[in-house]
């Protein structure tokens, strides 16, 4: 499969990248890690003549997460497009999709389904877990086995049981890394490059990318290097990921 970070940046957009967006093109289906502005990019991938459906993730609805909501209207997909996120989601995305914000879902030019999910295991259309994470506001993780592989998504979180428990033996774990080198902050948990890499290490992940890099702190992708060499200490096979990378798996 095929893994394209379309947006990298924790809390707001810079010149180092949009805020968080992970497209996975597998062999049957697309699906997109949030929705913070790195959406926009999604046509470049998802042509008009694809029919390979489109499931959504969402993990929380704190903005640099959903702000790329009101872009969908921009995409003229002849395929549905499937959108999970926990409890109350349907709820919250009518008020977002809609007026006065943006094109309400009934006019998108394409169909739009949401789905809520609870904590635990599902089995539509693949394998997924969810696993609330831990945050200021209520975070769902999600793990996926499709082709074969396992992809573990822990965006906005403290260092939790529950992160290493979805990122268990996973191909590739994508976790946020929004704080620098050794800062923590018990009020607002959030995970520096070396708690990222120790959740990887004890999850027995075969590979780690970092994402989510707080845009206040991480001011150049030369900050970036600094956060993997120091991830890499702990957990060896770390990368910090940059916007419009994309990595086979
Ligand atoms: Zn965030
Ligand atoms: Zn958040």
């Amino acid at each position: 499969m095929k893994i394209i970070f379309l947006g990298t940046n924790g809390w707001y957009d810079t010149e180092t990248g949009n805020t968080t967006c992970i497209l996975i093109e597998t062999e049957k289906y697309f699906i997109i890690l949030d929705a913070g502005n790195g959406i926009y990019k999604i046509d470049q991938y998802i042509v008009e003549t694809s029919r390979k459906p489109i499931y959504l993730f969402l993990s929380h609805f704190h903005l640099d997460h959903i702000a790329g909501l009101h872009i969908l209207s921009k995409f003229k997909f002849s395929q549905e497009m499937i959108i999970y996120g926990q409890t109350g989601t349907k709820g919250i995305l009518d008020r977002i999709i809609n007026t006065p914000f943006t094109v309400p879902v009934t006019r998108l030019p394409f169909k739009v389904d949401i789905h809520e999910l609870s904590e635990g295991l599902h089995y539509s259309p693949f394998p997924i877990e969810c696993r609330f994470l831990l945050h200021s506001s209520p975070c769902m993780g999600y793990r996926f086995e499709v082709d074969d592989r396992v992809i573990a998504y822990c965006p906005d979180t403290g260092i939790c049981e529950n992160a290493v428990e979805l990122s268990r033996d996973a191909d590739l774990l994508i976790t946020e890394c929004s704080f620098n080198g050794g800062q923590t902050n018990k009020e607002w948990p959030h995970l520096n490059p070396e708690d990222a890499a120790h959740i990887a290490k004890e999850a027995n992940a075969k590979k780690l990318a970092l994402i989510h890099f707080d845009a206040n702190r991480y001011k150049s992708l030369e900050n970036r290097k600094q956060a993997e060499d120091k991830a890499r200490k702990i957990f060896g096979n770390t990368f910090a990921a940059i916007d419009n990378l994309c990595m086979e798996i």
